[in-house]
């Protein structure tokens, strides 16, 4: 076992910078047929050594990468069906003492820093609701003093309390820096959904690079943040890489040994990876980053990553334009962000017509807009937050989705949730939209007693019941 808490992170060496350098370069003039051979392994979904996802990385031709994108296609469908959950993030506090150098809120840029207070924070959270949003990202920079564990649990608190005649949130997941097992404790005890912190970048040069002097720069302390957030009984952490930072090979490689070391000490890997790429942001300039990556290749890291942790949801955030995010709900993507705002008290200051944010987005529809077009691609947006609410977390979540049973509560949940926001927050358009397409999928679902409760549940939502999940 290689468990690292508080005292002795510093000895954490699973992301193993040579090993990784060996196999990036043994892989690098592979041959089609070594291609070929991967993506049939990758079929009896057996799982991938690192150097079959170094393979993988190194596709470069149009017959290749199809088949990658198709494979990645059947392995979503088969293990999520066409159901795409949505979320929003919200900002609290912008106070950071980082200085990070591709981030809109480190401490050289100099604006007026604050936290929202419980009446903003309510306020913030009723225009989600009213958005029709359940599931939340609750985003803060780094700051003890003026952002500590304590605010952060009290929002929490506040954002679970506060609630609509319509809605509620249902399920918060957090994002704040990495810290230690006794204020991971008290997250866990907040009711927290996914404790999400991305490494930015598993290169430890590259890492130290971009957060020169600061808390955010011990490259061993953050790496182990998840390894402290399961001490402390969180069982689902998401992952995530800043494509950007360094070479994008190394990063997915890194993500893998990541992942491998969650597995095999605390018996789960990541509940999601996100998929941040670098974006614009006040006080830097991309030209200043060699590794910014194109979109074919961002494209083709998605899909593999599919292929490569088959179970794990992948994130894609409203930095990207609506139109990758067409494509690669596709490729596997399972979650999105809709309606977003990247700055502090940014909702509201939205419905005011002002702009403020953390970094440009790309994706500026509104969520029913987001909807509708996710419904007419064929996709069911869901709002389900019962898995975690159901208790149906860490290795229970991994055993259903293992055994292929998953997408037997996620449809019947992604079309009861969606009956809801419609009847709830739909337009005229949207509620015949959704009524033909709900129909359709219900004769889809293949187990009759499955079938006749989503008919029960769907006859309740109309009847005013609300809140009904499996
Ligand atoms: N303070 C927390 C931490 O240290 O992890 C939360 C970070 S921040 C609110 C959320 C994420 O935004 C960061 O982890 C980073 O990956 C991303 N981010 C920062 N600057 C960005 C940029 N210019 N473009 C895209 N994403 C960015």
């Amino acid at each position: 076992m290689a468990q690292y808490g508080d005292l002795n992170y510093k000895e954490a060496s699973f992301i193993d910078h040579e090993r990784i350098e060996h196999i990036l370069e043994m892989t690098k003039n592979v041959s089609d047929e070594a291609i070929d051979g991967v993506i049939e392994k990758a079929k009896k979904r057996e799982g991938l050594e690192l150097e079959d996802v170094a393979i993988l990385l190194q596709a470069h031709s149009i017959e290749q990468i199809d088949k990658i994108y198709t494979l990645a296609s059947e392995i979503k469908q088969s293990i999520y069906g066409n159901r795409v959950v949505l979320f929003a993030p919200l900002y609290v506090s912008n106070y950071c003492v980082n200085n990070c150098l591709y981030c809109g809120y480190k401490r050289d840029n100099k604006f007026h820093r604050r936290k929202l207070n419980e009446a903003e924070i309510r306020e913030e959270v009723r225009i989600l609701e009213r958005m029709g949003h359940k599931r939340l990202a609750l985003e803060a920079g780094e700051d003890p003093v003026n952002c500590d564990i304590d605010y952060i649990i009290d929002t929490l608190r506040i954002i679970y309390d506060e609630a609509s005649e319509k809605s509620n949130i249902r399920r918060v997941n957090v994002n704040i820096a990495s810290t230690t097992v006794e204020n991971y404790k008290k997250l866990h005890a907040a009711n927290i959904g996914t404790y999400i912190l991305f490494q930015e970048t598993y290169h430890k040069p590259n890492y130290e690079i971009m957060h020169p002097k600061s808390l955010k720069g011990d490259y061993a302390y953050h790496l182990t943040a998840f390894d402290r957030a399961m001490q402390a009984g969180i069982d689902d952490v998401g992952a995530g890489v800043l494509f950007g930072l360094a070479d994008h090979r190394f990063e997915v490689l890194a993500l893998m040994l990541h992942n491998r070391h969650l597995e095999e000490n605390y018996g789960v890997g990541f509940h999601t990876i996100s998929v941040p790429r670098l974006k614009k942001a006040e006080g830097m300039d991309l030209e200043d980053f060699p590794h910014i990556i194109d979109d074919e290749t961002f494209k083709k890291i998605v899909a593999i990553l599919r292929i490569a942790v088959p179970f794990t949801g992948l994130i894609l955030s409203t930095r990207e334009t609506q139109e990758i995010r067409k494509e690669l709900l596709h490729h596997g993507v399972s979650q999105i962000s809709a309606g977003s705002c990247t700055g502090v008290g940014g909702y509201k200051e939205s419905e005011h017509g002002k702009e403020v944010s953390q970094f440009k987005v790309s994706d500026e529809r509104s969520p029913m807009e987001i909807i509708k077009g996710l419904i007419e691609d064929g996709f069911i947006p869901s709002y389900c937050t019962s898995c975690y609410r159901m208790g149906r977390t860490g290795d229970r979540f991994m055993q259903l989705a293992k055994s292929g049973q998953i997408g037997h509560v996620c449809q019947p949940n992604a079309l009861m949730t969606l009956k809801e926001y419609a009847l709830d927050y739909g337009d005229a358009d949207l509620n015949a939209q959704v009524d033909m397409f709900i129909s359709n999928e219900i004769e889809k679902i293949k187990n009759e007693d499955t079938k006749q409760v989503v008919v029960k549940g769907l006859a309740d939502l109309t009847s005013g019941q609300r809140d009904i999940f499996l």
